[in-house]
């Protein structure tokens, strides 16, 4: 099952524990994270402990521990991106730019700079991914991610209506 390749894989890849209900290996969250995105019911329940992500869209477990417990999508104070369908999700819970707002934005202007907002923001020091985004890291990569898929869909129904 080893590989050279699979040795140089970061720490959230091969032997992290796994989601006990999806089997999803999940990437080490802050705990600061976990007490800032819980309800007030669940927050009750956090242990000192190390909590991973489950990314699984399948999957309603967003945090568990080592010890099998979990906090679910209904626990957190918001909807988790990872597991919502596509179309109208929070790509960046920071400043607010959701794939709605993105896929009007390409509708009105043919492209979409959330990316280069975002990218602003995090050089003007305004970003608090670690409290404000379930997964706690920055989003950048997802809202890059996301836009581009956005354009892409949009150049296709363009190419479509030309064709
Ligand atoms: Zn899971």
């Amino acid at each position: 099952m080893t590989s050279s390749c699979e040795s140089r894989e970061p720490v959230a890849g091969s032997g992290a524990p796994r989601c006990p209900r999806s089997g999803t290996k999940g990437p080490a969250v802050e705990l600061l994270t976990v007490k800032a995105l819980l309800g007030a019911l669940a927050l009750r329940s956090v242990r000192q402990g190390l909590y991973r992500f489950c990314a699984d869209p399948t999957c309603a477990v967003v945090y568990f521990d080592e010890a099998g417990q979990v906090f679910e999508t209904a626990d957190l104070r918001v909807p988790v991106w990872q597991k919502e369908a596509p179309g109208a999700r929070m790509m960046c819970y920071c400043f607010g730019e959701n794939e709605a707002a993105m896929a009007r934005e390409v509708a009105e202007t043919g492209r979409c700079d959330a990316a280069l907002r975002v990218r602003a923001d995090i050089a003007a020091g305004r970003c608090a991914c670690q409290v404000r985004n379930p997964r706690g890291t920055c989003c950048l990569g997802d809202v890059v991610r996301a836009a581009a898929h956005i354009e892409a869909q949009a150049g296709a129904v363009r190419q479509a209506d030309c064709g």
